[in-house]
């Protein structure tokens, strides 16, 4: 078997590596002509480190990565709403660790990975214009053919668009402002070694360590009705997002005069896709399933979507049943996934009172059974890629 898989981002390169871990060849064909620093932090929830330790990678990605101790949700007023322990507690419970990571050293990492295992053809620099029987074309004209076609093209996605069209895309109106910042350009004792969460009316900000504690991530969500483009690299203006964030805790404020510069995102809400595969070709990732970032899921989504379709792909039944298969195992948790960022894109947003009252309920189950609100995630970073029931 030979697989074309378009695009090599973090799901595309985590397909590769799986089927190459499960001794089947591929191409994986990426539109940019070289890697870069592209994007910023991730987190990566038990359920993503189980995918990536049955890859192989779970070491690299522990050394390159941060340990957080634990999660807090505070309004923008400084009172703690909720507090989620990670650490070893996490790994107690899911089996894997809870992480953060620069998104391009997990790149970095899985590329490695997939160079060393040695069964992937990579085409830098080939921008996949079409999807025909049994293959794809090459802007310029070149084709190439293989037994499947897998679309890991992001959330514009080239294959989703041939297969099923361009579907409805609503902008949600919100807008994700991304930096990292050096650790040591930062008071000591300022950012705390956690996922920190502040929430206020039309705004919510995010941080935590990467890169093993030297950069501090940040992502913030603002209202923004004009604002359209989705991308990784496009520039924000600085004093725009300090302007939003005015009155707002010191890290807040530190992080934002600490960015050498922040970049924009427009974040559009879209539909489930009622099927994925048709024939031959399927989608996997941020190409089949787009999600909004606020459960901080989609390429945990993605690397486990690669982990189940090697599989499939590997049984041996040959591909359209495989990708039927792949379908099955994966549509419904993808979509819950999906309805639970729309969720608290909400929740994070609201008026101080509501805000109160919406954490009060996890919080309190927290009260009564230290611990126990993190039983409402068992689901979510529970659920193991490598061992799920998919034939
Ligand atoms: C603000 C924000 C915060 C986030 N935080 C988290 C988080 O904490 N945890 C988490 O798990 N996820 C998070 N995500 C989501 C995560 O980044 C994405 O879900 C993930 O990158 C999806 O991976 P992918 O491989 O499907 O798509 P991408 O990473 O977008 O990769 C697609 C690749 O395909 C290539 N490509 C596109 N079109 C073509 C073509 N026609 N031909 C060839 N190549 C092509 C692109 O160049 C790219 O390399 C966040 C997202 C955002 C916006």
């Amino acid at each position: 078997m030979h697989v074309i898989v378009v695009g090599a981002g973090l799901g595309g390169l985590a397909l590769a590596l799986a089927l190459a871990r499960a001794g089947i060849d591929a191409t994986a064909v990426e539109q940019a002509e070289a890697f870069g620093e592209v994007g910023a932090g991730l987190q990566l929830s038990p359920n993503a480190m189980g995918a990536l330790r049955s890859l192989g990678a779970e070491e690299a990605v522990r050394a390159a990565g941060f340990a957080p101790q634990a999660a807090e949700v505070r309004s923008h007023r400084g009172a703690l709403l909720l507090k989620n322990p990670l650490g070893a507690a996490a790994e107690a419970r899911w089996g894997a660790p809870y992480l953060q990571i620069h998104r391009a050293d997990l790149h970095a990492i899985l590329l490695q990975a997939v160079q060393e295992v040695g069964r992937t053809t990579l085409r830098l620099g080939a921008r996949v214009a079409a999807v025909e029987a049994g293959g794809v074309v090459l802007e310029g004209g070149e084709r190439l053919t293989g037994d499947a076609v897998i679309g890991c093209d992001g959330v514009r996605s080239v294959v989703r668009a041939a297969l099923w069209g361009e579907g409805a895309a609503r902008s949600t109106g919100d807008v994700a402002w991304r930096g990292v910042v050096p650790a040591d350009r930062l008071p000591a004792g300022l950012i705390a070694p956690m996922a920190a969460v502040w929430t206020g009316p039309h705004r919510h900000f995010v941080h935590y360590p990467v890169r093993g504690g030297a950069l501090i991530n940040f992502i913030a969500v603002t209202e923004e009705k004009h604002w359209r483009i989705e991308s990784w690299s496009e520039p924000g203006d600085k004093a725009a997002l300090a302007a939003e964030f005015t009155g707002w805790p010191p890290s807040v404020q530190a992080l934002i005069a600490g960015a050498d510069s922040v970049m924009r995102w427009a974040l559009y809400g879209r539909p489930p896709l009622p099927r994925w595969s048709k024939g031959s070709a399927s989608l996997l990732g941020d190409a089949a399933h787009p999600m909004l970032p606020f459960l901080a899921q989609g390429a945990a989504m993605a690397i486990e979507d690669a982990v189940v379709l090697a599989r499939c792909l590997a049984s041996g039944e040959g591909t359209e049943p495989s990708l039927a298969r792949y379908e099955e195992a994966r549509r419904a948790r993808t979509a819950k996934v999906q309805a639970w960022s729309r969720r608290n894109a909400t929740l994070f947003h609201l008026p101080g009172p509501a805000t109160r009252a919406a954490f009060g309920g996890a919080a309190l189950i927290d009260r009564v059974t230290p611990g126990g609100g993190a039983g409402r995630f068992d689901w979510l970073y529970g659920y193991d890629a490598a061992a799920t029931r998919v034939w």
